[in-house]
């Protein structure tokens, strides 16, 4: 058991929680065009168990970290980081060096490269390929709408507020998710470049980031050092953890923040699945051999989506035991 919450430890320091990365994969699926659609429905369970992977992957592929972040305020960026950083890969190594780029964050590029992979994949029918890369990019698109993936001071530690990232990607969607609607009425929108897109992506979550230190920094001084910490004993370590306290109110404080980006990391996913199938041609392949029955429940499950269900209904896989 040890093991497993270490690999659990790891991955809530880099990236949505488990539970936000399961959620907003499986919610990405039901606004697909309806062939497409059927087709991530009947590997349903794959795209969403595998959603968490990249993060499974980092025990052992140490090259895997810095695929999940990029500090685009560190120093090796300078001062003007919002436009100097180039989109293009090679423009980026050749400016900063390799070395500074893993090191700093790779995520936009990453995302870059699997989404060629997966064009790749649905022009050449490779069934497989296409869950797998779809699975993979879902989890690096999801990862660069967390504010805290854009920023040196990642877990708070640079302004005493170490503990932010789990706080807000993990502690506040677990506290809260019931709560949350997962409905929300937008179609997939095609994007033309996503190399591109994906740095407006990474501007947006670090334009969050004032806020969030901000109410931090408010519940704290509202509840008391007391009230807002405990000390809990992890590895034989005494280590300062935020209160349940402190996390519905530090969730209540910043409202619809952080469901809202939850549910805009899942258009995302489904608008880079939809625009990488339609680069591939809209190839219809992808419905060969689906049974009736499998289309009926897919309408029916998407039923329950619209009305906010899927919850009550215990259609949310990542709620499942
Ligand atoms: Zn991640």
């Amino acid at each position: 058991m040890r093991k497993l919450s270490l690999v659990l430890v790891c991955g809530f320091l880099v990236s949505w929680g488990f539970l936000a990365h399961k959620t907003l994969q499986q919610l990405a699926i039901y606004p697909l065009p309806t062939d497409l659609g059927l087709f991530f429905y009947a590997n349903q369970d794959y795209i969403v168990q595998q959603s968490i992977r990249p993060d499974v992957r980092r025990k052992d592929d140490k090259t895997e970290d810095s695929k999940h972040y990029l500090d685009m305020d560190a120093n090796v960026f300078g001062p003007n980081y919002r436009t100097d950083i180039p989109h293009d890969f090679k423009q980026a190594v050749a400016k900063y060096s390799f070395d500074s780029l893993r090191k700093e964050g790779l995520v936009p590029w990453e995302v870059n490269r699997v989404y060629s992979r997966l064009v790749n994949a649905f022009k050449n029918e490779m069934r497989d390929s296409v869950l797998f890369y779809a699975a993979d990019l879902g989890h690096y698109v999801a990862d660069a709408h967390v504010p805290l993936h854009t920023t040196k001071n990642h877990d708070g530690q640079l302004t005493n507020q170490k503990g932010m990232h789990v706080l807000w990607e993990s502690l506040v969607p677990e506290a809260q998710l019931k709560n949350y609607t997962l409905y929300y009425p937008k179609v997939p929108e095609y994007i033309a470049k996503p190399q591109d897109f994906i740095f407006q992506i990474l501007f947006e979550s670090h334009a969050m980031l004032p806020d969030m230190f901000k109410a931090e920094t408010e519940v704290r001084k509202a509840l008391g050092e007391d009230k807002s910490f405990k000390m809990v004993e992890r590895y034989g370590k005494m280590q300062r953890y935020y209160t349940d306290e402190f996390i519905q109110a530090f969730g209540d404080k910043l409202g619809t923040s952080i469901p809202n980006r939850m549910i805009q990391s899942s258009h995302r996913v489904t608008s880079f699945w939809y625009s990488a199938w339609k680069d591939a041609g809209s190839p219809t392949w992808v419905t060969k051999d689906i049974s009736a029955d499998k289309k009926a429940a897919f309408e029916s499950e998407k039923v329950q989506w619209k009305s906010n269900t899927l919850i009550s209904t215990g259609k949310l896989i990542s709620l499942h035991k």
